[in-house]
């Protein structure tokens, strides 16, 4: 059996508590990367679906976790556009009314993520914070000491995927990010000067290591949805088993209806490529037309040649940058109006 490491647990009641005290603990300082396992000082934990398991097998060891469950807010609130704090699960998203019936894209990735139990403690806030994904690292201490550290866990290794590679190449995986890329989604990070916002696809880097745009002192407080009206949108997911996984395609696709052309169109792709991809060549692709099949092909196209997949999660690269444009078709079919 697996045993989480030792570590010292904060549960602060406020945001402002939490992202000074994140502050004072030395996160802006903290260096990923270190030989096998990386000790930093201090992490924030959410639902912890994904970073205890993560601990247990030593690819975190924060001597601080500071925990986010009595400070992020859960609620999701319709205004104008709809504000989801950073707390909501994933269950409560799956199932939110207004969410299901003009954000489906989003519904729909969020009821895929995983299990039933892991989306009733599983937060929005968490998946979009989810770490990069790959065969080398997400193996157990032992495993990983056996065959030998990689770039991610001990900076002085190549990468072994491709060890060439100036730059680890860890996958992106989590399944709501697309669908709110393509939602048009915003967030809102804190940290302890004060408050800020920023569009949801400018958060993610190329990099499998440092996967996040942000200081390692900020903490995403809440996921910001424009307006949905006229916009239509789904997501699909290639995974291995149906039952659950983390996807190894993930394709969201958007559309805006003015009369029977199309206004405005957003296609995101993720899984294949260390940061989840807005292809923006797929959505002007779109604009003008009624998704007729030509139209449709082009924006499939242009979400193929943006699609990067590697070596480095189940399922074949062939089969995964085959699956975009695949998956784009059928998305962008279902989209038509009837
Ligand atoms: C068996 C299994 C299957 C899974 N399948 C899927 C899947 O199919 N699709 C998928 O997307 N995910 C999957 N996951 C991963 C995970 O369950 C979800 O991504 C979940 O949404 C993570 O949320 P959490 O609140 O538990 O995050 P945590 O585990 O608490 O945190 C995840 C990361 O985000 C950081 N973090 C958390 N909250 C914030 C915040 N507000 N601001 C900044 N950083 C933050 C943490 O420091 C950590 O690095 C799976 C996990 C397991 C164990």
């Amino acid at each position: 059996m697996l045993r989480l490491p030792r570590f010292t647990f904060e549960a602060p009641a406020t945001m402002d508590a939490a992202v000074r005290m994140l502050r004072e603990r030395g996160a802006a300082e903290d260096e990923p990367a270190a030989v096998g396992t990386p000790r930093l000082r201090v992490m924030v934990v959410a639902g912890g679906t994904d970073l205890f398991p993560n601990m247990k097998r030593r690819q975190f060891q924060p001597e601080t976790l500071i925990s986010l469950h009595r400070a992020a807010d859960r609620a999701i609130a319709n205004g104008s556009g709809l504000r989801i704090g950073a707390g909501a699960t994933l269950t409560q998203v799956a199932g939110h009314d207004v969410v299901r019936e003009r954000y489906p894209a989003l519904a729909e990735a969020a009821a895929l993520v995983s299990t039933p139990q892991l989306r009733n403690v599983g937060t929005i806030g968490g998946n979009v914070a989810l770490d990069t994904r790959c065969n080398w690292y997400d193996q157990s201490l032992f495993w990983r000491g056996a065959e030998g550290f990689c770039m991610k866990t001990d900076p002085s290794v190549v990468c072994r995927v491709a060890p060439s590679s100036p730059r680890c190449l860890a996958v992106a995986s989590a399944d709501t990010v697309p669908a709110l890329i393509a939602l048009g989604a915003r967030v809102r990070v804190a940290n302890a000067d004060g408050e800020r916002e920023l569009a949801l696809a400018d958060l993610y880097r190329e990099d499998g290591i440092r996967y996040m745009a942000i200081a390692r002192d900020e903490i995403v407080t809440a996921v910001l949805l424009p307006e949905a009206d006229g916009w239509r949108s789904t997501y699909l997911k290639l995974r291995d088993r149906g039952s659950f996984d983390f996807p190894i395609v993930g394709l969201a696709a958007a559309v805006r209806f003015e009369g029977t052309a199309v206004a405005d169109a957003r296609v995101a792709i993720t899984a294949v490529g260390s940061r989840p991809v807005l292809v923006e060549a797929a959505g002007a692709a779109l604009i003008g037309t009624s998704l007729e099949d030509d139209a449709i092909a082009a924006a499939a196209d242009a979400a193929h040649r943006a699609a990067r997949p590697m070596d480095n999660t189940s399922g074949t690269l062939a089969q995964r940058k085959r699956t975009v444009p695949v998956f784009a078709t059928r998305a962008l079919r279902a989209l038509r109006p009837h």
